[in-house]
Parts: structure tokens; C-alpha cells; sequence
């Protein structure tokens, strides 16, 4: 996600920590290249012009000409004033005084509303809310079956016109999913509204007539990260024909330019709430514009690899593997177990990118291939229960069994188990030494 606008970017701001004063030519020559890095992202001319100019007037300004450090305090600015163009605070999503509150999507078929409308679901149920999704796409054969799927994914109710009832009206069942979920105290309603592959007036109108008939307290614009500055056409098409108060950017896991997620929120004047960045129900989060913009300076996210991580690890689990490392103890179940918490989390290349620097180590992150854990995990599940608490056990002829029955080499299981154990023997080390665990592990 945004490799090439990051590279650029950082290596503008690069050339400027080797020099210790900045005179006014060094700022210019940064400017020029970060105006270059962002038309390149696809950034909208007029944001481009906006943002360089404000660059240039602080750069030029006192606060980097008294600095300690001009250079740092120049990349301060570009990331405060990334942070500007993608919307300052995080914005909450507005929760209606008296429920239900109504949540209706809006946006172009294939942005991925209907994917959206799941993701949302799950997040809300996450936090403790009821929510009823609302099939109002009737145009687009199996949209509402799709959503149908999605809501089951996500165990929540899906609101949607019997089959057979003709195409359908969909104010009509916009109406009726409203006073449907006050009946069954569902306290968030998600519409789903039909998208068509261009922006035209029927799909607008019909939009508008959905918004009038549910009276929505937030209306979501959903793009596809990956148009670019389509979407900023996009967007001032549906502010104008329906209006929005906010904006969900998906596809942010494909190779959007950054173009779409920087141009969006100073265009329209709405901010972003949420981001996609995947096809399953879990690739989705609020959208942070600092973190974003952390991570488009090369910065990285440890915030929500953090916050990533509380979720997906059971503390008492986490603690019972602490224990058994320090002490010598851990077996391949605890180890399974670890892994498929840490995947939880998202494929390992996403999660190694939040990380300081990884802009600088692409290389070795595109090696991390989740098909070779799924090759480890394969060959821990080929093994009984037995062999997973005592893997000394596992000998020639069960090595055997195992490589057959999970597809490997023999010398795949070798590989694993020899370098489990070493694992195992260097971390209790380790926990010794540190004191971290715990276990009876030596404290010398
Ligand atoms: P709709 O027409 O707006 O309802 O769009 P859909 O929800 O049907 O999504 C269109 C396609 O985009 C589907 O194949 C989705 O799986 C895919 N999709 C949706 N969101 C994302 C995302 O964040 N990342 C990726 N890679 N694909 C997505």
C-alpha cells in the first residue's frame, strides 16, 4: 500500500538529514520533490498546491530555522500536515441519541458495499451493538443474496424482500427494515444501496429517495482506493446527487497509488471513518490519519499492530506460553497455538509493514510467504497430540507418517522439529538471562 508514494517521500526527506542548516534552496529542491512523488500517487493538482505551499511557509518559518535539528523538524511538518489532508482527528462514527441508528452506504458497483456492509456488522457486533443489514441493492442480480452471505458471516440479521416479489421497491424496503428493527431492538441499521458502474441520475435519484425515506444519521461513501483520482470525480458526483457524511476507502490492501485516500477528504470536505484493506470480514479498521500518515512517511503503525495484537491474543494463553519458553517446557501445540494467534492478526507481509523501517526492508518482508506457514502449520497438525506435547519422540518411521500425511518432505519435518528444539533451548536461555516468564527458569 502506498510503497512508491512512501519510497518517495522518505528519500526526499532523506537528502534533507544529511545537511545540518537548511537554506531556502534545500526547501525548494524537498518541495519539488515531494510535489513530484505526490502527482505521482495520483493526489488531486489542487491538493498537491495546497499542501506544497503550506510545506514551503513552515520549512521557510522560524519553527525549523531555530530548530536543533532543522531536517527532523521539517519531516514533522510534512507529517503533521499529512495528517491535515486526511482529516486531523480520528472521527467516530455518530450513534443515533434514540436507536436505531441508521448507517446507508453509498458508492459505485464493485467499490465493495455489500463486503463493506459485513465488515461493519462484525465490528459493531465487536463493540457490542445489534445490527440488522438492509438489502436495498435490487438491481444487481445476487446482491441480495450476497448480503444475505456476508451477514451470516458476520451472525448478524439480514433484512431483505422475500424472493419472488418481482425487482422490488427499495424505499419500500428501506421503510420497512427501519420499523422492523425498532421492533426487534436492533440499535445500528446498515442499507446497502445498488451501485451502478458509472455515476448516472436514476442511481442518484434512487440513492437520494432511499436517504430521504430512512433519514440516515450517517451516510458512508465507499470507494475503491485503487481508482485514484476517479475517485475524487467520484465522490463530488455523490456529494452533490446525495450527499455524505463520511468516507470508507476499501482496497487499500492493492496497489492504490495514495491518491484516492489523500485527495478524498480535502475534496469533499468529509472525512474518512473507516478503511478495507481485504476481501475477508476482518480486513477493516478505523481509519486513524496520523497512524496513515505514520505509515505513509516510512514511519510505520505500531499502534495498531499493538492494538492488533491485544485482540488477537488471549492474555492467560499468552502467559502459559511465557511460563512453559522460560522454562524449557514449550511443546509444538503451544507453538501451534502461538502462530495461528500471531496470523490472526493478518497476512505476516501486512503486519511486518506496520513495523519502523519497513519501508527499508521490502525486500526481505516480500520473502515472509505465509504458504510456508501453512506448510509448518500443516505438518504440526499431521502430528498426534502425543508428538506435539513431546516431539522427541518423533522418530524415523514417524517422521515418515507425517511428511505423507501433510504433503512435505521428510526432510521438512526434520527441518521443523531440529529447529524447534534449538528454538526452544535458545529462548530458555534467553528468558533465563533477561528474567522474563514466569516459570523455573535459571536466573543466573
Ligand atoms: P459492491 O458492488 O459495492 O457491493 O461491491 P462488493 O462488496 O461486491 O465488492 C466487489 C469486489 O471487491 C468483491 O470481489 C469483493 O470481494 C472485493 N473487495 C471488497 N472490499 C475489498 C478490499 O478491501 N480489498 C480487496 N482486495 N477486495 C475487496
Amino acid at each position: 500500500m502506498f510503497d512508491t508514494l512512501s519510497d518517495r517521500l522518505t528519500a526526499a526527506l532523506q537528502t534533507l538529514t544529511r545537511k545540518g542548516k537548511l537554506s531556502d534552496a534545500d526547501i525548494d529542491a524537498t518541495a519539488r520533490e515531494i510535489r513530484i512523488a505526490l502527482l505521482e500517487a495520483d493526489v488531486a493538482l489542487g491538493v498537491v498546491k495546497t499542501f506544497i505551499a503550506r510545506i514551503k511557509e513552515r520549512a521557510k518559518g522560524a519553527e525549523v530555522s531555530q530548530a536543533l535539528n532543522p531536517a527532523q523538524q521539517v519531516i514533522k511538518i510534512v507529517n503533521e500536515e499529512l495528517v491535515g489532508i486526511l482529516g486531523g482527528e480520528t472521527r467516530r462514527l455518530n450513534l443515533a441519541k434514540t436507536p436505531p441508528t441508521v448507517i446507508m452506504l453509498a458508492g459505485l458497483q464493485g467499490a465493495g458495499k455489500t463486503t463493506l456492509a459485513g465488515k461493519l456488522a462484525m465490528w459493531l457486533k465487536k463493540q457490542g451493538h445489534a445490527p440488522m443489514l438492509v438489502a436495498c441493492d435490487l438491481q444487481r442480480p445476487n446482491a441480495v443474496t450476497q448480503l444475505q452471505v456476508v451477514g451470516e458471516r458476520a451472525g448478524v440479521v439480514t433484512f431483505a424482500p422475500e424472493p419472488g416479489n418481482g425487482v422490488g421497491d427499495p424505499v419500500d424496503v428501506a421503510r420497512r427494515a427501519i420499523a422492523e428493527a425498532k421492533h426487534a431492538q436492533h440499535d445500528v441499521v446498515v442499507v446497502d444501496t445498488a451501485g451502478r458502474l458509472g455515476v448516472d441520475e436514476e442511481l442518484m435519484k434512487q440513492a437520494a429517495d432511499i436517504r430521504d425515506a430512512v433519514n440516515p444519521d450517517e451516510v458512508l461513501f465507499v470507494v475503491d482506493a485503487m481508482i485514484g483520482q476517479d475517485a475524487v470525480t467520484t465522490a463530488e458526483a455523490f456529494r452533490d446527487g446525495v450527499g455524505f457524511s463520511g468516507v470508507v476507502l476499501t482496497k487499500l490492501d492493492g496497489d492504490a497509488r495514495g491518491g484516492a485516500a489523500l485527495s478524498v477528504r480535502e475534496v469533499t470536505g468529509q472525512p474518512i471513518l473507516f478503511a478495507s484493506n481485504g476481501e475477508k470480514l476482518e480486513d477493516f479498521d478505523t481509519f486513524h490519519p496520523d497512524r496513515m500518515a505514520s505509515r505513509i512517511l516510512g514511519m510505520g503503525d505500531v499502534l495498531t499492530l499493538i492494538e492488533q495484537a491485544e485482540q488477537a491474543f488471549d492474555q492467560k494463553q499468552a502467559e502459559k506460553a511465557a511460563e512453559k519458553l522460560s522454562s524449557g517446557q514449550l511443546t509444538l501445540e503451544d507453538f501451534l497455538e502461538q502462530m495461528l494467534a500471531v496470523r490472526k492478526m493478518g497476512p505476516i507481509g501486512n503486519l511486518l509493514g506496520m513495523l519502523p523501517g519497513a519501508g527499508q526492508m521490502k525486500d526481505q518482508l516480500a520473502q515472509v510467504d505465509d504458504k510456508h506457514l501453512d506448510k509448518l502449520q500443516a505438518i504440526i497438525r499431521g502430528m498426534t497430540p502425543a508428538e506435539r506435547e513431546d516431539p522427541k519422540m518423533i522418530n524415523g518411521s514417524r517422521r515418515l507418517r507425517i511428511a505423507n500425511g501433510s504433503g512435505v518432505t521428510v526432510r521438512e519435518v526434520n527441518d521443523l522439529v531440529n529447529r524447534f528444539f534449538e528454538a526452544r533451548k535458545m529462548m530458555a536461555q534467553m528468558a533465563g538471562r533477561f528474567g522474563f516468564g514466569g516459570g523455573g527458569g535459571s536466573k543466573s
